[in-house]
């Protein structure tokens, strides 16, 4: 797609220089020479990218930003000047303290490679997507869940799925949960996220249920949404609404930030337990969790994080750490899955250990929920034991 470029610079020859280079460069482009402090109209061009001349006639350019941030402009902005790198840096502060996408600057006089390399940097920012867009996003509909399986070590049998959240952006595709799980969390935007998520994946586990397909439901939450005293009611109201056989709900909990004692958490946790619902503390064995944390919230379930479960084959620390984990996790009554299987001697190993459940690209990739009664089909079909673990196991779609 063609992306538009603003260029507000006075001085002719190098508005040339800009005007080309840019346009070599694939953009599109637009030239301003003067303008007023009321320069908003230029946006309605909704250019993808400005260069923006900090001297210009008719206004200075910390007026432009004022106005540009009035209007909620979003897309980066690069600011240009001969004057002294500490104008310039305060230029730059200034409209990053107006919330605007302040991408870089360039000090005059620049030359042609300067330009394209800042050019280029500033047009990956255009891709950086803020709460704004992640709200629309909801609103419009543009998030998906893909399911992704796992199955009982012993059995083999499938027991049930963890949801995934993707979200698709109508200009840059499917976006991973990493791109903006982070930023939900910062802006608050997570109560929304995860709210949007549980209703979907339990309607979808219930359209399961009516078709004769038995599995539980894993969902990803946050620490901020276990500080919500509202949360454990949404939840059950749910599984009540919706007439779920418990416990088919399982929340897991990330590691990787502090699961924490404080009052209001360990009441959400524990109403969350006494209201049959499942708690999973994830990413397993990379966190913070002290193991008197362990014993004393009400989890029921370790998932042993993939960066362990991947090398256990080849790296002796990784395997004594996961075996451990295991072996930790049976000793205080809890269930133990593997993330990460990407291999049948992975998945040999954890069958050793007594690993209760497996999930990783070997067992299934994730996939969308129309493909998950193919799957069930397919490793239902098959006979219960480890040793077929490879069939069913692509659910490519
Ligand atoms: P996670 O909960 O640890 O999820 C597992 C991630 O590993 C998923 O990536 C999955 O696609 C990927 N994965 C699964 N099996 C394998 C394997 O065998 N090998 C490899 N290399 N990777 C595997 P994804 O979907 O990109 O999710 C990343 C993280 O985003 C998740 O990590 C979870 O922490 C977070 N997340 C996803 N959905 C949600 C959500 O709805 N809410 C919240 N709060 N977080 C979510
Ligand atoms: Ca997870
Ligand atoms: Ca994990």
């Amino acid at each position: 797609m063609t992306k538009r470029l603003l260029i507000i610079e006075d001085d002719e020859f190098l508005q040339e220089l800009i005007d080309r280079v840019a346009k070599e460069m694939g953009f599109e482009t637009q030239s301003i020479r003067s303008l007023s402090p009321d320069c908003v109209g230029l946006l309605e061009s909704d250019p993808d990218l400005v260069l923006l001349d900090l001297k210009i006639p008719g206004a200075d350019g910390v007026e432009v930003l004022r106005a540009f941030a009035e209007h909620q402009f979003h897309s980066p902005i690069v600011l240009m000047s001969g004057v002294d790198t500490r104008t310039l840096k305060a230029a730059r502060r200034i409209g990053c303290e107006h919330g605007l996408n302040m991408a870089d600057t360039l000090t005059k006089p620049f030359g042609r490679r300067k330009l394209q390399a800042t050019l280029h940097s500033a047009l990956s920012m255009s891709n950086m997507i803020g709460p704004d867009d992640l709200e629309r996003g909801i609103d419009r509909g543009e998030l998906r869940l893909v399911y992704q399986p796992k199955r009982c070590s012993k059995t083999n049998r499938p027991v049930g799925v963890e949801s995934l959240v993707r979200w698709h952006h109508p200009r840059l595709g499917v976006l991973a949960p990493l791109r903006f799980i982070g930023m939900a969390e910062e802006s608050g935007l997570m109560y929304r996220l995860t709210d949007w998520v549980l209703e979907t994946a339990l309607r979808q586990l219930k359209e399961w249920e009516l078709a004769g397909i038995q599995l539980t439901m894993a969902i990803n939450v946050s620490s901020t949404n276990l500080r919500n005293p509202g949360f454990p009611d949404r939840c059950s109201e749910l599984v009540t609404e919706l007439e779920l056989q418990d416990p088919r709900l399982i929340l897991e909990v990330t590691e990787r930030r502090a699961i924490t004692l404080d009052l209001l958490t360990t009441e959400v946790l524990a109403r969350l337990r006494l209201r049959n619902i499942e708690l999973s503390v994830d990413d397993c064995g990379t966190g913070f969790s002290s193991l008197r944390l362990l014993k004393r919230l009400p989890f029921s379930e370790l998932k042993i994080d993939r960066s362990f479960v991947k090398d256990i084959v080849r790296d002796r620390d990784a395997w004594l750490i996961t075996r451990a984990i295991v072996e930790l996790g049976h000793a205080l009554g809890l269930r133990v899955v593997a993330e990460g299987v990407e291999d049948d001697d992975t998945e040999s190993v954890l069958r050793e250990f007594g690993c209760d459940q497996l999930q990783g690209y070997s067992i299934a990739l994730p996939m969308g929920a129309d493909c998950v009664p193919a799957w069930w089909a397919s490793v239902c079909d098959t006979p219960a034991s480890p040793s077929n673990s490879g069939s069913g196991r692509v659910a490519n779609c």
